[in-house]
This record gives C-alpha cells, sequence and structure tokens, in this order.
C-alpha cells in the first residue's frame, strides 16, 4: 500500500470508516479509561532524548526518595477499581524497584482487581519469577525505526526489548509494546511496526503522542496532528483486527480521542485521574467517548463512586484513599 499517496489524497477518513467496522466485529462496544500506575520518578537509564527523567530539573536522583509508598500504590489502585479503570500497567524506570519487589505489589494489586497485571518496568532477565499475578510484559519500542530508536533510547538496546518480549511468550505471559508517534518517525515506518507487531506476536499496542518537555530534544518539537495519530492507529487495527489498542492523549489534546476510537482504540490513557476527576475536562473525556457510539467502562464524573475514605482491604491505604479522594473533589480547574 502506497501509504503517503494516500494520505495526500485525502484518505484519512476512509482507513478510519474501514478501521471502526473492523473493530466493531473484533471487539466489545465498551471503551476502558486505562490508568498507568507510576511506582518510582526515578531511572538508572535517564538517558532517553524524550523522556522528562533525562532532564537535570525533575529527575529525582536519590532512588530511595524517588519510591512511592507501596501502600499509596494500592491505595491508588483500590481507588481506580471503584471507579472501574483499568490498571494499564505499573510503570517504572530501570531498576528502581527489585523483581521481588515489584512481584508483591503485583499480588497485593491482584488481590484488589482479581485480574493479574501488565508491567513496563525495562527490560527484564528475570522474567519466570512472576506468576499468575502478571498477565504481560511491555516492551518499551517507543519509536518504529530501528536507527532512530538507537540513537534516541541508546540504553535500551530494541533487541534487548525484542529478545525479552520472546521470552514472556515463551513463559505464557501476554506482550505488550508502546509507541510514541512524534520522534521523527516517517510513514514508511508503519511497515516496520507492522513487521515488528507480527514477528513478536503482540496482543496490545498502546499510542502515545509525543508530549514536548522542556529540557529535552524535543522540548520546542510539536505533537503530532490528530489526523496523521488517527491514521496510525487505524492502519494497524485494519493490520491486526484482533489486536488490543490503547490510545493515550493529553489533557491539552482532548478532541483526539473520538477520532482515536473511530480509529480502533479499544481504551485511553495518559490522564492525570485525580485532578481530571469531576471537572469539565472529565466530563469532555466521557462526552468524546459518547459521540463515538461506545460505552464507556467505569467513570470520570461520578462522585458517589470514590466512595467511603476507608480501604476494603488494608487500613495501611486509608490515609492515601483519603488523600487521593479529597484530591480527587478538589476543584482543580
Ligand atoms: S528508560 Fe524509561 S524512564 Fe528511563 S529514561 Fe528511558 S523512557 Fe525515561
Amino acid at each position: 500500500m502506497n501509504y503517503i499517496n494516500k494520505i495526500k489524497n485525502n484518505e484519512v477518513l476512509d482507513v478510519v470508516t474501514k478501521a471502526n467496522k473492523i473493530t466493531k466485529k473484533n471487539h466489545s462496544n465498551t471503551v476502558t479509561l486505562e490508568r498507568a500506575i507510576l511506582i518510582s520518578w526515578w531511572c538508572e537509564k535517564g538517558d532517553c532524548s524524550f523522556c522528562y527523567m533525562a532532564t537535570e530539573k525533575k529527575r529525582i536522583n536519590d532512588p530511595k526518595k524517588a519510591k512511592r509508598k507501596v501502600y499509596g500504590i494500592l491505595a491508588e489502585v483500590e481507588l481506580c477499581t471503584r471507579l472501574g479503570w483499568n490498571i494499564e500497567f505499573l510503570s517504572a524506570g530501570y531498576n528502581s524497584f527489585s523483581t521481588e519487589e515489584i512481584k508483591n505489589i503485583s499480588k497485593k494489586i491482584y488481590e484488589i482487581t482479581k485480574k493479574g497485571t501488565w508491567l513496563n518496568v525495562g527490560i527484564s532477565n528475570e522474567l519466570k519469577e512472576y506468576g499468575e499475578e502478571i498477565i504481560g510484559i511491555t516492551g518499551s519500542v517507543e519509536v518504529a525505526n530501528l536507527e532512530l530508536h538507537t540513537s534516541i533510547c541508546p540504553s535500551k538496546p530494541l533487541e534487548d526489548i525484542s529478545n525479552m518480549l520472546n521470552v514472556a511468550k515463551d513463559l505464557g505471559f501476554k506482550k505488550a509494546i508502546t509507541i510514541i508517534l512524534g520522534l521523527g518517525e516517517s510513514l514508511e515506518d508503519i511497515n516496520y511496526l507492522i513487521k515488528y507487531i507480527k514477528e513478536h506476536d503482540i496482543d496490545r499496542i498502546i499510542f502515545y503522542s509525543l508530549n514536548p518537555h522542556k529540557g529535552t530534544k524535543f522540548g520546542e518539537s510539536s505533537p503530532p496532528s490528530s489526523l496523521y495519530y488517527s491514521w496510525v492507529v487505524s492502519t494497524i487495527r485494519i493490520n491486526f483486527p484482533k489486536i488490543e489498542i490503547i490510545c493515550g492523549t493529553w489533557i491539552d489534546n482532548l478532541a483526539n480521542i473520538g477520532i482515536l476510537i473511530l480509529s480502533g482504540a479499544n481504551g485511553i490513557t495518559k490522564f492525570p485521574l485525580f485532578k481530571m476527576f469531576g471537572t469539565k475536562y472529565g466530563k469532555r473525556t466521557e462526552e468524546e467517548i459518547k459521540w463515538t457510539g461506545k460505552e464507556l467502562q467505569g467513570t470520570f464524573t461520578d462522585k458517589s463512586k470514590l466512595g467511603k475514605e476507608k480501604s476494603e482491604y488494608d487500613p495501611n491505604y486509608d490515609k492515601y484513599i483519603k488523600r487521593y479522594i479529597k484530591e480527587s473533589l478538589n476543584d482543580k480547574y
């Protein structure tokens, strides 16, 4: 397929329409809200050129101080579950938590969500340590172009990510990849991405659009256009009718949501949950989904779902649950 000519001929909407038909045939009518649970603000690598951890200002240099309190992490999971949100994955920089610690946190999450957790905690040689508390492993491919990947993420070679995904498959875990659009990839790189998904039998793909962080190489870049983003997502949906697609969009780009869902997204992510909850931005997110004709799993607005300030699982979570509920009810915007 000559993708460039298709885009030049304004056929993006045709591709979106085709993708939507395929999604309807192969997936439920529900759209999920996905919450990535960040467990540490430190990364041993700290050199991916788009990442806020690559800026001195934002990075917390003491790994111990950067680790979140486990009770706080679990309280966040409990609150997400009350609101009907999925846990997208546990996310951490390299070597911030040990495998044993991640396993223990995931076991506790399992008690709350009754589901295995996805991990996005870097390249690991210790996947065999995990059991039913983990459903899948995420490889941060980030950019669908080997040359660009090498220069943008110098310390996490694609080869090592690919090997980890192969091991994950052998061990019976699901496999996901993350892709950020707007890092300098070209339209032809979609072919590389399609090949990569096939070769590694990827079950889930999570797209983000570039969020230009000040102080990074991409600080002055513009995020990709909504139609380009939707073209990429639609093309992946058309090529992989069954794959699960999650799309990240930022609070300043909420208008992307509708078209991304019509392009094949099963879930949306990358929101500041407690800040946006119950605000006009939360309402707008729900409106975007409503106008696609799909149903939202969970809520961004129903305050009654926040529930009590006490945990149903462990009193040690209480003070964090109280804090998160307060944050959700505060008038932030
Ligand atoms: S490995 Fe992840 S957390 Fe670490 S610098 Fe790269 S993108 Fe950021």
